[in-house]
């Protein structure tokens, strides 16, 4: 965390909310690594073990490591302590360590390096059939045929799992993260945002509680008029829709946006942007690029956008229902449209409710 908490800038902003959606979105997968690791080190009889993740790109996301030591305390009673540390950039991770997983990822299965009197062993991690990661340990011998086995199945076990949980928190359809996967990480997802917030306002000293701009943003998108594309071309052909407007919108937000589907032709973005105008301009672009694109047989479609500040100081849910109170006003105002809530709220167009908000400082 304490690189998360470093990164002010703008482009640091966006790596970190790229960060806290990847580390929210595999809340279970998380635990079920630790427990990977602290069941193959004992195994191979070593005190250390770790575990790669790598991402779309083939990058290292972040690395897992897990060790054990004997303390004796005292009373001269051994016990044994355990310790996991989960780190976020790639830049920690040794010369030896880093060139041994270029070459797994050339050659496709384990490899290892003579380090010292040591060796370095690493296991590729596989899932859907492609790399999603590594599995690394050092020891004073090699590994024998009995334990090559149990480390491919123990791997093949995890990589099914892992699957079956990430599989959970996708969309069939479109293949974004789906709304079970907003939901049940949208609190962890708030208080990672409130932290950035916290970290922020302590950077710059003079700056009023008031006066911290939101950094990111919540919108909710809404294809226009859906339903008529299903009665006039049928179901298969609205389904072919929400996937290339899934892609369009994917390409229209930057990488490190989340992006979720929310609902039969909803979906949900959180962007960072620096200030209202940037967030207006991020999904105006949204819009537009929808706008412009010409659907196979079904010509143009368009979407209409509500957005909100994403106040880690106001409830989540609250932040939804701005945002989707915004988008009815979208809607009501013609179609193909960007609001915001505070705008709207000024403009006496919606009513400001009074909601239940989290005490941040
Ligand atoms: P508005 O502009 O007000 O949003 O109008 P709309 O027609 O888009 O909104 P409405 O909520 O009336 O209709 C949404 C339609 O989306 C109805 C539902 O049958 C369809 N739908 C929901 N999920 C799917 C899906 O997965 N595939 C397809 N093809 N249609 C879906
Ligand atoms: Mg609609
Ligand atoms: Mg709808």
């Amino acid at each position: 965390m304490t690189d998360l908490r470093k990164q002010t800038t703008t482009s640091g902003l966006q790596g970190v909310l790229k960060t806290l959606g990847t580390m929210t979105a595999i809340r279970d997968t998380y635990l079920v690594e630790q427990s990977l690791l602290r069941t193959l080190g004992p195994l191979l009889g070593v005190l250390e073990t770790s575990l790669y993740r790598v991402d779309d790109n083939g990058g290292i996301l972040r690395s897992l490591n897990y060790s054990r030591m004997v303390v004796t305390e005292g009373s001269g009673t051994h016990r044994v302590k355990e310790r996991v540390e989960e780190v976020t950039n790639d830049r920690n991770i040794p010369k030896d360590v880093m060139e041994l997983l270029d070459s797994v990822r050339m050659l496709g299965k384990p490899s290892s390096r003579k380090v010292g009197n040591d060796w370095l062993i690493c296991y590729p991690l596989r899932g859907g059939g492609v790399l999603r990661g590594f599995f690394v340990f050092q020891r004073d011998c090699g590994t024998t045929p009995v334990e090559d086995s149990i480390i491919n199945g123990t791997l093949d076990v995890f990589s099914n799992y892992y699957e079956l949980l990430d599989t959970s928190q996708r969309d069939q359809l479109t293949g974004l993260f789906n709304r079970y996967s907003l939901e049940i990480n949208l609190d962890r997802l708030w208080n990672l945002l409130s932290a950035q917030m916290r970290e922020k306002a302590s950077n710059h000293e003079d700056s009023q509680r008031t006066e911290i701009p939101h950094t990111f943003w919540l919108g909710v998108i809404d294809v226009d008029h859906f339903k008529k594309i299903n009665d006039t071309y049928g179901h298969i052909i609205g389904d072919e829709v929400l996937i290339m407007v899934s892609r369009l919108l994917e390409r229209s937000f930057r990488q490190s946006d989340l992006l979720y589907r929310y609902g039969g032709e909803e979906f949900i973005a959180i962007i960072a942007a620096n200030d209202l105008d940037a967030a207006t301009r991020a999904f105006d672009r949204a819009r537009d690029t929808l706008a412009q694109f010409e659907f196979p047989q079904v010509g143009h479609v368009t979407i209409s956008i509500g957005f909100s500040g994403a106040d880690p100081s106001v409830l989540p849910q609250e932040v939804i229902s701005r945002a989707d109170s915004s988008l009815y006003a979208a809607k009501n105002a013609g179609r193909n449209r960007v609001c915001h809530y505070d705008t709207l709220v000024k403009e006496g167009v919606l009513k400001e409710v009074a909601s239940g908000s989290i005490d941040l400082f």
